[in-house]
Order: C-alpha cells, then structure tokens, then sequence
C-alpha cells in the first residue's frame, strides 16, 4: 500500500502498487469507521492479498477482501524508516501511470521494504539501490559512463572527484568542467558503486557494501537528481532529509 487517504467520514481511498494491474486505488467503504470491517489490516506499506468489486458506474474500485500478506510493521514502528519507505511511496505513487503492469517495479519496491523492516541493510544503501534502480525503470537513469558534454569515458578520467552536471544528466570529465562551479562531486569510487547498484539482479545487487563515503555522496547526489529529472520535490523527501538533520 502505497498510500491511504480519508474519503469523508467513513471511507478510506488507497492506493497500490499491485502485481498484475500495476498502480491501482479502490474504495473501502466504511473502513475509517469501523475497524473490524477490515480487521485492522488496511496499513501503509504493508503487503495485501485484495479482492475488489468494479464499480456500477463511475468511481473507484470498491474494496472487498483485504487479507496480509507481509505487515511490514518494523518500518511503522520506526519514524527513519517510516520516512524512507515514504519517499520510495511517493515516488511510485507520483510517477507511474495507473494501470500498467510493472512487475520490475513491484519487485523492487517489496525488495527494498522487506529489507528495510528487517533491518539487515542500512537505509541510505536501500534508498541508493532504490532511486538508481527506479530512474532506470522510468528510462532516465544518470549517465555515469561518459561525460555529458563531450562523451569520453569517465572511468579514464585523472581526477579522483568529478563534477556533476544535473541538467544535462550525468558527470563532466576533468576538461569539461574546468572553469565552471560545480557545487556537487562524485569520487570515481562512487561512480562505480552506484553503477553496480543499478546493474544485475537486485539480490546482489543488495549485498553491495557500500563505502561510507559512497552512501554519503550517492545519497547527496540521487536526493537532488531524482526531483530535478522528475520536475517535482516530493514532500515526503523534505520530511526526511529535516529528519536526517
Ligand atoms: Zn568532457
């Protein structure tokens, strides 16, 4: 569940992220009122199995069935990682078209939740592996093979700290970014990580140890690269950077 909002005085709107149909949002009716009518099953971030009702006419899906699969309850329980898997929410729910199947997406979003209340892996490397591996699936993953301006390969470059360039998507070698401010710079060491945590299957992918200066940097790099190529800030990524102090 990606998101759960009241509808008037007895009803809730949800919205999900669901296997087969992609980003849906039903009805319950009468689930803000009576807490027995879902069994207290109806919380944020949690996995459910749902049966739905199409509507007579226009509106929602009505809800009907609402069963738990995975509560996830270690991340409510948690204001960081509650304030993580918002973000993560938010991304999925702002930007993904309803209706369209995106089993990539789902797969990645249940990855990095049951992860996160587990507890095994740090949040930032989570949110890392997150943000590179969704602008993947939105087609506008950082380009952090070439420079963006003159194309030569970043990995042949002398410096250790390269500049990034945000509008036009990627790093700038050493000779392009000369001359010009660049208030943000990713290490080669970096660059390298955040290309392992985009590429392969998202079971290693996770196992990444990230250096400390890489989930530093990544982190810096991915919260204003992720909003700027989306064209929107999304609130709940505020909340968590005020948090982070
Ligand atoms: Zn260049």
């Amino acid at each position: 569940m990606l998101r759960r909002t009241d509808f008037g005085d007895y009803d809730l709107i949800l919205t999900f992220l669901s296997l087969s149909r992609g980003k849906i949002s039903v009805i319950a009716k009468s689930a803000k009122k009576s807490t027995k009518r879902f069994s207290g099953v109806l919380e944020l971030f949690s996995a459910l199995e749902i049966v739905c009702r199409e509507p007579r006419s226009k509106g929602l899906p009505v809800l009907e069935e609402a069963t738990l699969r995975q509560p996830f309850a270690g991340i409510r329980a948690d204001i960081y990682k509650t304030a993580y898997a918002s973000y993560w929410a938010e991304l999925v729910q702002g930007w993904i078209e309803e209706n369209e199947k995106q089993v990539g997406l789902y797969r990645l979003l249940e990855y990095v939740l049951r992860q996160l209340d587990g507890g095994n892996v740090p949040e930032a490397a989570l949110s890392v592996l997150f943000q590179m591996r969704f602008m993947r699936l939105c087609g506008l993953s950082p380009n952090l093979i070439n420079c963006s301006n003159c194309k030569a390969e970043i990995s042949r470059a002398h410096k250790n700290n390269l500049a990034v360039d945000l509008a036009r998507g990627g790093i700038l070698c050493e000779h392009c970014a000369k001359g010009a401010l660049h208030r943000m710079v990713l290490s080669k060491g970096t660059i390298k990580q955040l290309i392992w945590a985009e590429s392969g299957n998202i079971a290693t992918a996770g196992r990444i140890r990230f250096t400390p200066q890489a989930l530093k940097e990544g982190q810096l790099f991915l919260e204003e690269f992720v909003p700027f190529h989306l064209g929107k800030k999304p609130r709940s990524l505020s909340f968590l950077k005020q948090l982070r102090g």
